[in-house]
Formats: structure tokens, C-alpha cells, sequence
């Protein structure tokens, strides 16, 4: 069985046990084991990134742009295979892991700016003979910690951003699905970047718990659930380190009455069963206003018969399987616990789907009306192919509702009435928000992150965000000999 190991100081690296299985979804089968890092394994990765650092920080803006030009080049060329290996150890569908592939590349292109990104602020004469300019700096050692459900594209949201700015990287994948992680540091040694410039550490909490407590690394983004989030957070910052801690979500979709109701329903479906539901930004709550419930349920439900569910290889599947047995059995506990919590299930998926492998982690769509907060199926975030409807009877319920949610990550309205959109966005409690536009995921060239629970720290992460999370100002205050005045003066320099 192939062992998947780590990447540290430019090559692979395989260490002994203790390993984790990595399974096929789509077939169920124990595809791999992965190694689990050690403290001493990722106190090398960070020896590694550490005795990279004073070179790469001092490598040029045109140097680092260069090599970022040239990796997202060998992505670009390179992204069948990446979408390959997402679908064999996620499970998503080809096409989605290609897009998946392709919102990690859009960081990388972010990142080739970095010239420009980079450039400092400069104040002239700001008393006589004196300036003062201010530089970002880079921080050193950074570490990543990512979720299974973007394997290629959240690496890429923090590291494209951290070595751009001069820091060197120590990667910490999901567990579940760590291949892709070693297929980009590969890809990011044929660019050209330095050994040891990213580093791959592949393990569980030991790991983790080891890169958060160790005093080589200065700062840690992480993305994934809550509970982790928080933890992540307050270890990190215990530490005195930096750190940006993107958690779980609840996202819904408000359906105004006055909205496109079979476009609105199609957004539902689309981003509540792609990727299986396992996205951060997936909606899993409709909230349908007043007299758009019943036709919006029905053109729901009328839909879901359409979507395709199978292995990601196939290019007839609209939908993967689930990571693991486990995640598709708490998903399933979840539908049919629905109806003696008082909720209707109007669409039952609970199931496996006709015609998928039998040791698949497969699960139909399920559609639940009638839900309430209060019932497992609206607190927890189900993370799965379950969309739940909440009726309201006003626009200001509907508001209410999605602010007293703990999490604050997405939402979306979809309506005709512009003076409503622009109301909305200013009443919502949520970090990304989209008006007609089911999953606002923002661009590159923006940040990308909730509120509330859905986020740990101050910072959101990549995009101009990103730039800021991983450099710290440094700033000068400069005179030249021949405008020092000789007179001493004992009080504190003004200026005026
Ligand atoms: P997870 O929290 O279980 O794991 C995330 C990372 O933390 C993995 O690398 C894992 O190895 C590590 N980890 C797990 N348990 C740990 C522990 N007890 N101590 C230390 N480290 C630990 O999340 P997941 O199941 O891989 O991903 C799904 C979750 O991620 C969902 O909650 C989803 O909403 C969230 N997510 C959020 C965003 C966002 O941008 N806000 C994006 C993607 C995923």
C-alpha cells in the first residue's frame, strides 16, 4: 500500500508510524495510509523553513514575482492532475475540483503582484531635514493548517500570499486527503523557489498542537471547523504568535417574495449539493419569506431528481461521495432524525443513490421543510447534502433569524428589489454577503472571511488581507549628516 509521507528542506521525506488510512471515497476502499508527524518531524520542517528564511527575506520583489509567475504556470499546466488527485482522495466531481483548482490558482496570480503589493508609504520633510518611510517586513517562519474540503485551494489561499512577502512555509494538509499538498510543494520545487522555502508536514492534532506551541513559528493561519478554530487560536495567541483562524459556518439564503423563484431555487440546489455539501460556503439554510415558500420548496424539490450522483471520475456525476463512512452516517442522522424534531422531510436522501459503488460514502440530496431553530438539523452545521428550509413571514424576521446564528460566515438574498439588497447588506451580521449570487466567495483580489464564530482573530486571509497578516511595518525615521543641527534639545521631536 503506497505510503504518503512529507515534504521538508526540498524532498519528500517518509518517517514510520503512526499512520492514518486514506480511502477512495467513491469506492470505499483504503486507498494509502498517511504518515502522522511527530514533534521532532515537525521541529524539522520548521529547521528547515528556518535556515530558508534569511535568503528567501532577502531575495528580490522581481526574484520572489519571477518564481510566483512560473508556479502558476505549472499549476495552470498541471491542473488535471491536481483535480485528479482532489476527486480520488475528496470525492468531489472533476469539474468542481478543477474549479476548486482554479480559485487557488487566482491567489497565486494575486501573489505575482507582490512587486506592486509590496511597495512602502514615504512622508518627505516631515520636520526639517527629516523622512520617514514605512516597509512591510516579513515575519519569518509561518504555518498553515488546512481543512480536507479545499485540499489544493486553501494551501494556496495562505502560502502564495506568505511567501510572497518573504516568509517561509510549513503546511500542515488535512489527513484525510494529503496528497495534493505534496503535488504542489513538488510543483513549487520545479518553479524554482528555494529548499525549504514550503514545507509539507502531514499529521493530526499532535502535529498541529506542535507547530502551535513551537517557538519557531510566528505566526499560523488555519482554516476549518470551530471547535479547532478556537483552539488554534487561543494556543497560538497564547504563544505570542500571530494568527488568523477561519472556523465552520451555517450559511442561508433568504428568498424574498418578489425574487426569481426557479432561479433562486436553482442557486439552492447549486450551492447547497455541490461538492456534497462540503464547502464552508455551502448553503445549507433557505429562509423563504412569506408567500415564496411553497412555490420555492416545490421548484426545489421538483430539481433534485435531476442531479447525478457518483464517483468524481465520471464525468456524468453532478455529485461525489462523502469523505468518510463516518461523516456520511452524521449526515444521514440528521435527515432522519428531522421528523420527530417536528420538521418534514420533503425530499428523503437518506439512502444511498441507484447505480454507485456499494463501499461508496454515497448519500442522495435530502430537502427539510419546516425547520426551527432549536432542532439539530438548523443549529449544528451538517457539513453534507442537506438543505433545510426556515419559513418567515417578514423581510425583518428572516434578518433575525440569520443574526442570531452563531455563525456569521455567508448569506445570500435574492430579490428584485434593490432598495431591499442594499438594506440587507447593511442589517446582516455576516462577512460575505451576496445579492442574487448564492456563494459570494470573493475574489483574489479581495479577503476572504466571516464573522462571529465563523472566524478567529482580526484578520480575514488572502487577497490585500493576506498581504497584511503576513508582514509587520517597520518603520524609519531618517535625517542626513549635513542637515543634523548642532544645538542640543532635550524635548520630544514634533516636528512643528
Ligand atoms: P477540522 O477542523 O476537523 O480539521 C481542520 C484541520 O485541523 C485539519 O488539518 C486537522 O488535521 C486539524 N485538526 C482536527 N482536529 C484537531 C484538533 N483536535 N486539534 C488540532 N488540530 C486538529 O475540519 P475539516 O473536517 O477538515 O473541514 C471541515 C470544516 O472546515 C467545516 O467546519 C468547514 O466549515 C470548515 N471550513 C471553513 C472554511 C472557511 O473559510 N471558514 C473553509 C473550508 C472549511
Amino acid at each position: 500500500m503506497e505510503t504518503i509521507g512529507h515534504w521538508i528542506a526540498g524532498k519528500p521525506v517518509a518517517t514510520g508510524g503512526p499512520f492514518s488510512p486514506v480511502y477512495n471515497p467513491a469506492t470505499g476502499e483504503r486507498a494509502a495510509e498517511v504518515c502522522l508527524a511527530n514533534e521532532a518531524t515537525v521541529d524539522d520542517a520548521v529547521r528547515a523553513a528556518t535556515a530558508a528564511a534569511a535568503d528567501w527575506s532577502d531575495s528580490t520583489l522581481s526574484r520572489r514575482a519571477g518564481l510566483l509567475f512560473r508556479l502558476r504556470d505549472l499549476i495552470e499546466r498541471h491542473q488535471d492532475e491536481l483535480a485528479a488527485i482532489v476527486t480520488r482522495e475528496h470525492g468531489k466531481v472533476h469539474s468542481d475540483a478543477l474549479g476548486e483548482v482554479a480559485r487557488g490558482l487566482e491567489s497565486v496570480e494575486f501573489a505575482c503582484g507582490i512587486p506592486a503589493l509590496l511597495r512602502g508609504e514615504y512622508s518627505a520633510e516631515v520636520s526639517r531635514g527629516i523622512d520617514v518611510h514605512t516597509v512591510a517586513r516579513p515575519l519569518g517562519v509561518v504555518a498553515g493548517i488546512t481543512p480536507f474540503n479545499f485540499p489544493v485551494m486553501v494551501p494556496l489561499w495562505m502560502l502564495a500570499s506568505a511567501i510572497a512577502c518573504g516568509n517561509t512555509f510549513v503546511l500542515k494538509p488535512s489527513e484525510r486527503d494529503p496528497s495534493a499538498s505534496l503535488r504542489l510543494a513538488g510543483l513549487i520545487a520545479d518553479a524554482g523557489f528555494p529548499d525549504g522555502v514550503v514545507n509539507v508536514v502531514q499529521g493530526g492534532a499532535p502535529a498541529v498542537d506542535a507547530l502551535l506551541t513551537h517557538p519557531g513559528v510566528q505566526a499560523v493561519s488555519f482554516v476549518g471547523s470551530t471547535p479547532v478554530a478556537r483552539h488554534v487560536y487561543e494556543t497560538a495567541a497564547r504563544g505570542g504568535k500571530r494568527v488568523q483562524a477561519l472556523g465552520g459556518a451555517k450559511n442561508h439564503l433568504v428568498v424574498l417574495p418578489d425574487a426569481d423563484i426557479d432561479g433562486a431555487a436553482a442557486a439552492a440546489i447549486s450551492a447547497g449539493y455541490g461538492s456534497a455539501g462540503e464547502r464552508c460556503m455551502a448553503i445549507s439554510v433557505v429562509v423563504a419569506v412569506g408567500a415564496a415558500a411553497d412555490p420555492l420548496v416545490a421548484a426545489i424539490a421538483a430539481r433534485i431528481p435531476d442531479i447525478v450522483v457518483g464517483p468524481g471520475d465520471d464525468e456524468a456525476s453532478m455529485m461525489g461521495p462523502l469523505i468518510t463512512a463516518a461523516h456520511r452516517d452524521r449526515v444521514r442522522s440528521y435527515v432522519t432524525g428531522a421528523e420527530q424534531e417536528g420538521a418534514r422531510v420533503v425530499v428523503d436522501g437518506a439512502a444511498a443513490p441507484v447505480g454507485v459503488p456499494a463501499g461508496g460514502f454515497f448519500l442522495g440530496c435530502s430537502l427539510v421543510d419546516q425547520v426551527r431553530p432549536g432542532m439539530r438539523i438548523y443549529d449544528d452545521e451538517i457539513f453534507g447534502p442537506v438543505l433545510a428550509v426556515v419559513r418567515v413571514a417578514t423581510y425583518e424576521e428572516a434578518v433575525a433569524l440569520v443574526n442570531a446564528n452563531p455563525y456569521g460566515n455567508g448569506v445570500s438574498l435574492f430579490t428584485r428589489d434593490g432598495g431591499a439588497a442594499r438594506r440587507f447588506q447593511r442589517d446582516v451580521q455576516v462577512g460575505m454577503v451576496g445579492v442574487n449570487v448564492a456563494i459570494p466567495v470573493p475574489v483574489a483580489w479581495h479577503s476572504f472571511g466571516g464573522w462571529k464564530a465563523s472566524l478567529f482573530g482580526d484578520s480575514p486571509i488572502y487577497g490585500p488581507a493576506g498581504i497584511r497578516f503576513h508582514t509587520r511595518p517597520q518603520v524609519v525615521t531618517s535625517r542626513w549628516p549635513d542637515a543634523t543641527p548642532s544645538a542640543i534639545d532635550l524635548g520630544f521631536p514634533s516636528g512643528r
